[in-house]
């Protein structure tokens, strides 16, 4: 009787260690979206302005998902525009209060500019941002200590259009310019306050889906990644912006 018991559950042990191998299996850690899909994060710089709503038209007719650099204090001038760009499923970066170059200012400037920033955004949006950009790319020690001690990392972009650059203001040329520099993983740097970018996205979201491309935030593409605050991501970026 004892032999046959033991059997028994030796024979239910082992049924059991069948049947949790496979729920293990399942619970399994998933890998980052980015690893597994062709990712790109587009980002749009210094609005929340006058097209803002348009390229939000244009981003949802894609399924595309972006992250918008804002200033704080355009923010507080458009909390709702701000609001809807949150709802729907985009993110959200400070972009400074101002525009100042940051290496030009002191420790205390530097500090209220993303402080006041962080706020409005907050106010605006019940979420407080995790993503910094500096002006024109500019970025040194106190930016870094600053930036860290609001847990935002700094993402200067991977490839930009340069859309800043007046001569470039133009929708076929800018087309060209966003297919040539796209690349798997990239974060492309452009502005949601140059009319011919908002114009010119139809085009360029078009061409990439039917390249097999996945349009995320950026903390979307950097999942998976332990992020160190006040570092910079991805690594080895572009530093030049307007
Ligand atoms: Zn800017």
């Amino acid at each position: 009787m004892a032999l046959r018991r033991l059997i028994s559950l030796a024979v239910a042990c082992a049924l059991m260690m069948a049947v949790a191998a496979p729920a293990q299996a399942r619970s399994a850690p998933k890998k980052p979206y980015c690893v597994t899909h062709k990712c790109i994060a587009l980002t749009f710089d210094d609005g929340p302005a006058d097209y803002a709503e348009t390229l939000l038209k244009i981003l949802k007719k894609y399924k595309a998902k972006a992250t918008f650099f804002v200033i704080g204090n355009r923010v507080k001038k458009h909390p709702k525009i701000t609001a809807h760009i949150a709802r729907d499923g985009h993110e959200i970066g400070n972009h400074t209060w101002d525009h100042k170059y940051l290496t030009e200012l002191s420790y205390e400037d530097i500090y209220r500019e993303i402080r006041d920033t962080q706020r409005i955004i907050k106010k605006a949006t019940k979420k407080s941002p995790v993503l910094f950009r500096a002006p024109g790319g500019l970025t040194d020690e106190d930016v870094e200590t600053a930036t860290a001690k609001f847990g935002l990392v700094q993402i200067p972009g991977t490839v930009a259009t340069q859309d800043f650059i007046p001569d470039y203001r133009d929708v076929e040329f800018l087309t060209t310019r966003a297919l040539d520099i796209a690349g798997r993983d990239e974060v492309v740097l452009m502005h949601e306050t140059v009319k011919q970018t908002v114009q010119s996205l139809p085009a360029v979201l078009k061409e990439l889906t039917k390249q097999g491309y996945h349009f995320v935030t950026v903390s979307k593409l950097l999942e998976g990644q332990k992020l160190i605050p006040g570092r910079i991501y991805p690594e080895e970026p572009l530093l030049s912006d307007d």
